[in-house]
């Protein structure tokens, strides 16, 4: 029988290195979880008694497969497409699809591992998974897009379903991706499974505030955790890297409650406009035109833009990373500290390294992980999955309410487990002490599966 040591967790790391399924950034965030979690195992032996970390690690199920399409010029291309279903057993998988060049099954599976934590911490019946493809859709028409989704449905189709797996936008998959998404499924499947894939149009089965919930809950995750230490985020400036779903909605629900962002970025550089961001416009070029952020201090004599440089030299009280995984290290850390930041919420997955959270938690910097401060996107998911089942659509207003009282109880969770642990305001260890107490209990009561 295995007993607790202080080494256990490092343990179970390393026979999975030598199994040859620990890629680099899912080992970075496996390492992240374990950390914290030492202390539930030293006084839980009965989760260690049912391997519970070595089934954690290991996804129920991967896929891969072939995705080809023919391009507009004619040409036959081939890309990989993935699924991780990662852990299904507070209910069906749950998480999104990211297209972009970098994905491979690392990301897949660091983002899926994540993503068990995050939907556990909702509170909702949901499972975890990540699935996408290293296809990139920037620079490509709306017909090969269209083309290469329903290329891409084809074969995942068969692994999904509202009772299965509810894939849901990420990086790359916005509500253009997600619309060809469910007609190739709809076709494919022959029935109108509405609750099959999340973050839908309005118009046809999605749900109010899906679009804006990752931006507003992490925002709404950054003012209670500002409350604790008395502060406010009126009068703050914030500091938010990324232009796409995330950065736009938080740069909007901070503005609505008194702050101040200056920055944006994407990956050709970033803008600064000390005069606040202009919304409408970050809007025009990034939602309906989907042109580079230089085009947006070409059209705001208020800002600059940058293709060097590091967005987190500038100075602000707020920091929002948005864009993607370690994106911030700890000289960005460092320059973000020297520029007086007060607190960083995570809107993106695990975009700072573990030097950049170590850096800011010497600091006395509030520090919100990811699966905590972004969890609204797949809580207002689960929300439309409800909506679905029920053949009903709530009010803009009804669901941003219930968005708000999801992120202050993820908030609650997180802040009580890490004082019980004996970590108080420490955010990492919280959400993921909480997030792996409802999953471990789950998996206990059902036996070894
Ligand atoms: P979008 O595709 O809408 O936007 C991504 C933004 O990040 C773009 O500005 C993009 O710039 C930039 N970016 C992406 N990759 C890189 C890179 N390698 N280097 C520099 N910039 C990059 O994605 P989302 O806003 O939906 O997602 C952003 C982050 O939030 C991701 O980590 C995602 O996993 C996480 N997240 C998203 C949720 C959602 O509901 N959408 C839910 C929870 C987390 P460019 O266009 O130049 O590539």
């Amino acid at each position: 029988m295995q007993h607790f040591t202080p080494t256990f967790a490092r343990d179970i790391l390393d026979a999975a290195i030598a199994r040859g399924s620990l890629e680099s950034e899912f080992h970075q965030a496996v390492s992240e979880v374990f950390e914290s979690i030492a202390p539930v195992l030293a006084q839980h032996p009965e989760y260690i008694e049912a391997g519970i970390l070595e089934r954690l690690v290991e996804p129920e199920r991967q896929i891969m497969f072939r995705v080809p399409w023919v391009d507009d010029g004619g040409r036959v291309r081939v890309n990989r497409g993935f699924r991780v279903q990662f852990n299904s057993a507070l209910g069906p998988f749950k998480g999104g699809l990211r297209f972009h060049p970098s994905v491979n099954l690392s990301i897949m599976k660091f983002l899926g591992f994540e993503q068990i934590f995050k939907n556990a911490l909702t509170g909702q019946g949901l499972g975890g998974a990540k699935g996408g493809s290293d296809f990139d859709p920037h620079g490509r028409s709306n017909g090969e897009v269209m083309r290469f989704c329903q290329s891409f449905m084809a074969e995942l189709s068969r692994h999904i379903g509202d009772d299965t797996d509810v894939p849901a936008g990420d990086i790359g998959v916005g509500s253009r991706e997600i619309g060809y998404l469910v007609g190739q499924y709809r076709k494919i499947s022959n029935r109108h499974e509405a609750g099959a894939l999340t973050g839908k149009g309005t118009g046809w089965g999605g749900a109010h505030v899906r679009t804006e919930a990752t931006g507003y809950g992490t925002v709404y995750f950054l003012q209670e955790m500002l409350g604790v230490r008395g502060e406010r985020l009126e009068g703050k400036t914030a500091i938010v890297s990324g232009s796409g779903n995330v950065a736009i909605y938080a740069i909007e629900k901070l503005q609505q409650l008194g702050a101040k962002p200056i920055t944006v970025s994407d990956s050709s550089g970033f803008v600064v406009d000390e005069a606040g961001i202009d919304l409408e416009l970050l809007k025009e070029l990034k939602e309906a035109g989907r042109e580079r952020i230089s085009a947006y201090a070409e059209r705001r004599p208020s800002a600059t833009f940058s293709s060097s440089g590091r967005v987190w030299e500038v100075p602000g009280q707020l920091a929002i990373p948005s864009a993607t995984q370690n994106e911030l290290g700890s000289d960005d850390a460092s320059a973000l500290i020297r520029g007086g930041v007060l607190a960083v919420a995570e809107g993106a997955n695990m975009p700072c390294t573990p030097d950049a959270v170590d850096a800011f938690h010497s600091a006395g910097v509030m520090f919100a992980p990811g699966k905590a401060a972004n969890a609204g996107g797949v809580a207002v998911s689960a929300l439309e999955m409800a909506q679905n089942a029920a053949r009903e659509s709530w009010s803009f207003e009804e669901s941003e309410l219930r968005l708000r009282s999801i992120m202050a109880d993820i908030h609650s969770a997180s802040f009580e487990a890490a004082e019980q642990y004996g970590r108080p305001g420490n955010y990492v260890v919280g959400a993921n002490v909480a997030g792996f107490v409802r999953v471990a209990d789950a998996m206990l009561a059902q036996g070894i599966v």
